[in-house]
């Protein structure tokens, strides 16, 4: 699997799983402990790198987009 740049830490060990009770796919890094869920599985067009990889977050305060592949995180 491969890793993502974390949102917080910015460290190169941000990646996923899917929860096989609820099937929400849930984020975890494992160089900060930081955790989010995914909330919507619709991904849409980032308007930085222009791909399709831009996804909902929701963490304990928080929900953003985010971007897997250029880490751009807008509200
Ligand atoms: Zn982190
Ligand atoms: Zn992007």
């Amino acid at each position: 699997m491969a890793l993502l740049i974390c949102p917080k830490c910015k460290e190169n060990s941000f990646t996923w799983f899917i929860n096989g009770k609820t099937h929400v796919t849930s984020w975890n890094c494992f160089n900060c402990d930081y955790e989010a869920k995914e909330t919507d599985s619709h991904k849409s067009i980032c308007e930085n790198c222009e791909k399709n990889t831009k996804i909902k977050l929701k963490d304990k305060e928080k929900e953003y987009r985010w971007c897997s592949s250029c880490n751009q995180i807008t509200p």
